[in-house]
């Protein structure tokens, strides 16, 4: 289970846009949208039939005392890639935060247009998800929502960086503050989910945090003219789990 999770994470870092029995094209829109993901392969069959699905509107949220994530920010950046999918930046390095015991680390982050999730019903323009990996390939991914507001400098490198071709991988060195990514409040909430692309994998560990940050709406239209399209899979049932926070 856990070494498919890691399989289906690096599946999508590769530069491929070739459509095979192997790697079936999928996408937002018409037969190859998120409504069909489950009946193009049957690797994708957990996008069909899975009772855990990501994302959700997240509602209702029970109170625990959730643990302070202790990221350490410690990161270079490797490549950037527009997959067609999203914008995605590659990540080297030892931004790691410990959960449940395990020690997890940021392996790559990229963006959603608009938010995946949602908070009380609410979905925001952009939504970061930073996706870490432990030792044994299991995931937590780190979620973060974007209002319209202030610019944001971190998302202008990453902007500035995005290939001008689809698919073709570029390095990318310039240095991004991560911390300016994430909100100062931590707090967060935390439920059970999966990918949300193909092969919608589950056993993903979600921490959602709270607070919004802001980006500027000229950021925000350089993130759709370069993506071309919404890349937001709609929210799933939540199916009698639980959310905490
Ligand atoms: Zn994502």
């Amino acid at each position: 289970m856990k070494r498919t999770l890691i399989a289906s994470l690096f599946m999508i870092i590769p530069a491929f846009a070739q459509a095979d029995s192997a790697h079936p094209h999928w996408g937002y829109e018409g037969k190859a949208g998120p409504e069909n993901w489950g009946e193009l392969s049957a690797d994708f069959e957990a996008c069909h039939s899975g009772k855990y699905q990501s994302p959700i509107n997240i509602d209702h949220a029970m109170h625990t005392t959730l643990p302070p994530l202790d990221f350490q920010f410690n990161v270079t950046n490797e490549s950037i890639i527009n997959n067609g999918h999203t914008i995605q930046v590659t990540a080297q390095g030892e931004d790691i935060f410990s959960l449940d015991d395990e020690t997890f680390q940021l392996v790559q982050y990229h963006f959603h247009v608009p938010s995946e999730n949602h908070i009380n019903g609410k979905s925001y323009p952009l939504e970061g998800h930073f996706v870490h990996s432990n030792n044994d390939g299991g995931l937590a991914v780190v979620a973060v929502m974007f209002d319209l507001g202030k610019e944001n400098s971190a998302l202008t490198t990453i902007l500035d960086a995005i290939p001008s071709e689809q698919n073709k991988e570029e390095a990318f060195k310039q240095h991004v503050d991560l911390k300016s990514l994430y909100p100062t409040d931590r707090t967060y909430y935390r439920y059970s989910g999966s990918l949300t692309t193909p092969p919608c994998s589950e056993g993903v560990r979600w921490l959602v945090m709270k607070d919004p940050i802001t980006l500027s709406a000229d950021q925000l239209e350089k993130f759709k003219s370069a993506l071309k399209h919404d890349n937001n899979r709609p929210v799933q049932p939540l199916n009698g789990r639980v959310i905490v926070d």
